[in-house]
């Protein structure tokens, strides 16, 4: 997969700076942890790579962002990069439809033919360790899953599109220990074939399973700074 790079990206919502001049590179293929307090504008630093910040009004993203040698914050249809740039947050949020059709509608979104969907939904439920534990109810509600499965769900939904960046909000955090533990393993089982940027206010697991460390942290009347720092242990 190819390395994503943030050249001096910052995010405004108003006049308010939440982000100013963050730049990092995670390694194709490799995870980097993203950490930091509460509000220092972690979550609006992903919104930037895959542009969900397009939607907020107010919001103006600056700086570059680099999938391998494309640049692609110059990209005309931020459409496409949901596509190549997955997605996964906190708080699990399967649709309320069932566990298949869960997967098969990115499929239909992007146009993948219905002939090919199941297919690509076993392997992406196969991939995230799940397939066993639901191909005997694949039409009951993903609803009914229990926390951890649903969050093993939402990374699948991500996964079926075959992107090449998975971006994780805190993915953990509201799961119970067991199911942190499961997903975590998964996040890991990941690397080499996606590159991987997941904030976490776990510092134990950041430097547990993550390839480098960015630390971002507020300033003053600043906005917030973002210091990448490679490998240093934090
Ligand atoms: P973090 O993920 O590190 O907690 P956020 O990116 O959520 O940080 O927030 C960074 C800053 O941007 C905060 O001051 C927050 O209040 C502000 N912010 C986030 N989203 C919006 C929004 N939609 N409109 C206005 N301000 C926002
Ligand atoms: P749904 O059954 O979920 O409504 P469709 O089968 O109608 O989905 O197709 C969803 C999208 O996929 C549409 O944009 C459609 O044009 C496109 N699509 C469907 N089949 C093909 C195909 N064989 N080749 C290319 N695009 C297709």
């Amino acid at each position: 997969p190819p390395s994503l790079e943030l050249q001096g990206v910052c995010v405004h919502y108003g006049n308010q700076a939440a982000i100013e001049h963050a730049s990092l590179t995670v390694g194709g293929g490799e995870l980097m942890a993203l950490v930091g307090p509460s509000g220092c504008g972690k979550s609006s630093l992903l919104g930037s790579i895959n542009r969900m910040t397009d939607s907020i009004p107010g919001c103006r993203v600056s700086g570059r962002v680099l999938l391998g040698d494309e640049v692609i914050s110059a990209r005309r249809d931020p459409a496409t990069l949901r596509r190549q740039i997955g997605m996964v947050f906190q708080q699990p949020n399967p649709f309320p439809l069932s566990i298949i059709d869960n997967l098969r509608f990115p499929l239909s979104e992007h146009g993948v033919p219905r002939r090919d969907r199941d297919a690509l939904a076993e392997q992406a439920l196969r991939a995230v360790g799940l397939w066993e534990e639901v191909k005997g109810r694949l039409n009951q509600s993903a609803l009914g899953l229990s926390g951890g499965q649903q969050q093993r769900l939402c990374i699948a939904r991500a996964l079926v599109l075959e992107p090449q960046v998975l971006l994780l909000d805190e993915p953990c955090s509201a799961l119970d220990p067991v199911s942190s533990k499961v997903v975590e393993e998964l996040i890991v089982s990941l690397k080499g074939r996606y590159t991987l940027l997941m904030v976490t206010h776990n510092l134990a697991q950041a430097r547990r399973i993550a390839d480098s460390v960015t630390v971002c942290w507020v300033e003053a009347g600043c906005g917030c700074v973002v210091e990448s720092n490679g490998c240093r242990q934090v």
